[in-house]
């Protein structure tokens, strides 16, 4: 079969020559695909509306030899606002870089596509981008099965529910107790109230998110967490996140 259907959502474009662009999607039924938009770059191309970043349209594609050319898009959901937000857009296109490293071409993979597409209409509609960030990246390392654990300490499994003070060690990953935090470390003191938002928002769904109220803090110390876990596990910084830094001063 050459000619096929995808649902998918543009992640990222390049430039390919000077009529046409290579587009990463990641689709519903086959993961992350990149493939051609011939002439996409000249006025008037059919191809133009579907392949601006975060649309989520329903392509036909066909098989090239090594990259797959679409063939039509079909607009589902836009979300123009998202780029016409200068904020937002430099989120979302973090978010974006995120789904397009932790998965892998041609793999299919609904819960992080369902969870992108979720977070887009969610952007959509609030304003909160900081906290939406923060319950993308959580969901998604729980997704990828990295999030930290965090009942009990990584080293002598003491419970961390009796500890006073939490520490998180930025070599394993994981969060320590006062006993097994060595000063000779980079360890991280964390306060209890941000491992308990972690353990919150990795329960809870988009819809329950309205409830939180988040202090500087906290989302600061759940940015730094996370930050280093998602890190430790590309083993690269974000070209996105170097540019998101810039915006923030
Ligand atoms: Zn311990």
């Amino acid at each position: 079969m050459s000619l096929y259907s995808a649902n998918a959502i543009v992640l990222y474009h390049q430039d390919l020559g000077d009529a046409d662009k290579i587009i990463t999607l990641m689709s519903r039924e086959y993961g992350k695909i990149k493939a051609v938009a011939r002439g996409v770059k000249r006025p008037r191309n059919r191809l133009i509306g579907g392949t601006q970043l975060f649309t989520y349209s329903e392509f036909l594609l066909f098989k090239g030899r090594q990259l797959d050319n679409i063939s039509q898009c079909q607009i589902k959901e836009s979300f123009f606002r998202i780029r016409d937000d200068f904020k937002k857009l430099a989120y979302t296109s973090y978010m974006a870089e995120l789904v397009n490293e932790f998965v892998p071409e041609k793999q299919k993979n609904e819960e992080v596509f369902f969870l992108f597409l979720k977070t887009l209409y969610w952007i959509l509609k609030n304003d909160d981008i900081e906290l939406i960030t923060r319950f993308f990246e959580i969901k998604l390392l729980l997704l990828t099965g990295i999030l930290p654990y965090m009942d009990s300490c990584i080293n002598c499994k003491a419970s961390l529910d009796d500890e006073v003070e939490i520490y998180f060690k930025p070599s394993e990953g994981g969060f320590v107790c006062s006993n097994c935090c060595s000063i000779r470390e980079n360890n991280l003191q964390i306060q209890k109230g941000t491992l308990n938002l972690l353990k919150f928002l990795s329960e809870i769904k988009y819809e329950q998110l309205d409830l939180v109220k988040l202090t500087p803090n906290l989302i600061q110390e759940l940015e730094k967490i996370l930050r280093i876990c998602i890190a430790n596990y590309l083993e690269k910084k974000l070209k996105s996140l170097t540019f998101l830094d810039k915006i923030k001063l």
